[in-house]
């Protein structure tokens, strides 16, 4: 039993990182999964999308077939987010009706992974209330997955099996990819900001990049399977390339690399301004297949918070890097996160953080209401703003961001945007997709398009979504 510890979490004292290159199976736990379904639910960010893709592979290495339906599937894993409290609450949510289905049929197999199985409260409350969880592995051991589950099947006993530790990169891990036309490729792992609120340099441990032979090979690889699009993940991948001890080799010299495979779309997310640099900049100018599109979370608009949330910029130095894009990329799509209602936020705070969109005028922006994460430093400062004026301030918030969406939107009634066409779109003979600037699209079109990048005319625009017609 290897419970999560924060203390183990938050070191950052040891040098260099061991990359494991000797993932296998052994063959008697390749049949465990034999004539038996799997279903994951993954809650959270695009990191957990792309280990739920590894995951899966090696449940169907281990002989479990996919299902897409957790009520007929024999082991249902939930692979969750911690970044916020409702992501907490549709766990726990999701946890009671699987508890009501093995009290229906005591062979079901239940496990649980991800951020929430790095956090101590969470997993001191599965062993006290959740004895019938057969299993529950974290973000660091991934790999161990067979051993996890077959000793947890083996010994009927609730399996825990979470490392909290600076952290390994894992190599050749199978994968399912979720998309046949666009992929997540990760860059590196963890983060080392430890910005106040944020819980993910606890939960995903120390900040560590992957070899740049490994993303390439991984990147030709992708291409030849027929992959248009490749978005390059990390917490933040502006940091990229900082833990390497011999070289300097970053973001921008991944991206030009990766640019010189000849993919044909590459976006990154998610970035930091902090180590936004004016190399960045010119490097998505200067490489056609780097799609203008950047996601630069600002957090909030008042440099008194922006200190207290530990973002290390000021609203100017955003400002600025804002105006230097906007300059340089004319077209660059500019969409970022807000939090409201931090600890100490006051209402001038607050219309501090709505001026920062009206100077920005972002394209689109996800807000968020402050979310207490026990054990991160924020979790400590004292919030004396009403539920009904937290709730006031992300509704006035969101006005002011959907007028901008919907205005950048309009910009491009009647232009022609390239666009990666994914599958049916839910509105009859059309097609979905994204512009190369991430937005959403539903183009009329055969299905013989699905997974070509094609010319697309806008004819009409909503907030959040295009609709348009092949240009040809
Ligand atoms: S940079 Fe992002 S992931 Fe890292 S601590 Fe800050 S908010 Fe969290």
């Amino acid at each position: 039993m290897n419970v999560p510890n924060y203390k183990d979490a938050k070191s950052r004292e040891k040098k260099g990182v061991n990359i494991l290159r000797d993932f296998s199976i052994e063959d008697d736990k390749k049949k465990i999964g034999n004539n038996k379904k799997y279903f994951i639910k993954t809650y959270g960010c695009q990191m957990n999308e792309r280990d739920s893709e590894s995951i899966g592979a090696i449940l169907e290495e281990m002989g479990f077939s996919k299902v897409d339906d957790y009520e007929v599937a024999d082991l249902i894993l939930l692979n969750t987010c911690s970044i916020r409290e409702n992501a907490h609450n549709k766990v726990f949510g999701m946890l009671g009706r699987i508890k009501r289905l093995k009290e229906a049929n005591p062979n079901v197999i239940a496990g649980l992974c991800g951020c929430m199985a790095q956090e101590e409260v969470v997993v001191n409350d599965i062993m006290n209330k959740y004895k019938w969880l057969n299993f529950v592995f974290g973000t660091h051991n991934i790999h161990k997955l067979p051993t996890i589950l077959s000793e947890a099947l083996e010994n009927q006993i609730q399996n825990i099996d979470v490392w909290s530790k600076e952290g390994d990169i894992v190599e050749g891990l199978p994968v399912k990819r979720d998309n046949n036309y666009k992929a997540w490729v990760n860059i590196m792992y963890g983060c080392d900001k430890f910005c106040t609120y944020c819980i993910v340099p606890y939960t995903r441990g120390k900040q560590r990049s992957r070899l740049k032979e490994d993303i390439l090979s991984e990147v030709k690889d992708l291409i030849n399977d027929g992959y248009k699009e490749i978005t390059l993940l990390g917490q933040n991948v502006n940091a990229y390339g900082k833990d390497f001890e011999n070289i300097e080799y970053h973001l921008e010299d991944l991206l030009v690399d990766v640019s010189k495979t000849g993919i044909e779309r590459i976006k990154f997310i998610t970035s930091h301004p902090w180590d936004f640099t004016d190399g960045m900049v010119d490097v998505i100018k200067n490489n056609k297949n780097i799609n203008p599109f950047v996601h630069l979370p600002i957090q909030s608009g008042s440099n008194k918070i922006l200190k207290l949330m530990g973002r290390k910029y000021t609203k100017e130095k955003y400002l600025e890097l804002v105006k230097k894009i906007r300059e340089n990329i004319p077209n660059c799509v500019i969409t970022t996160d807000i939090i409201v209602a931090f600890p100490g936020e006051t209402r001038e705070d607050f219309e501090e953080s709505l001026e920062m969109v009206n100077l920005c005028e972002f394209d689109a922006a996800f807000t968020f209401i402050y979310s207490k994460r026990a054990g991160t430093p924020a979790a400590k400062m004292e919030c004396d703003i009403s539920k009904e004026e937290k709730e006031n301030r992300l509704r006035e918030l969101n006005q002011v961001v959907n007028k901008y969406s919907l205005e950048s939107n309009k910009k491009l009634i009647n232009t022609v945007v390239p666009v990666l066409l994914e599958s049916k779109s839910e509105k009859v003979g059309m097609l979905m997709g994204y512009t190369d600037t991430n937005k959403l699209i539903n183009v009329k079109a055969s299905d013989d398009y699905i997974g070509s990048v094609v010319d697309v005319k806008v004819t009409n625009v909503r907030t959040w979504s295009l609709d348009g017609e092949l240009y040809e």
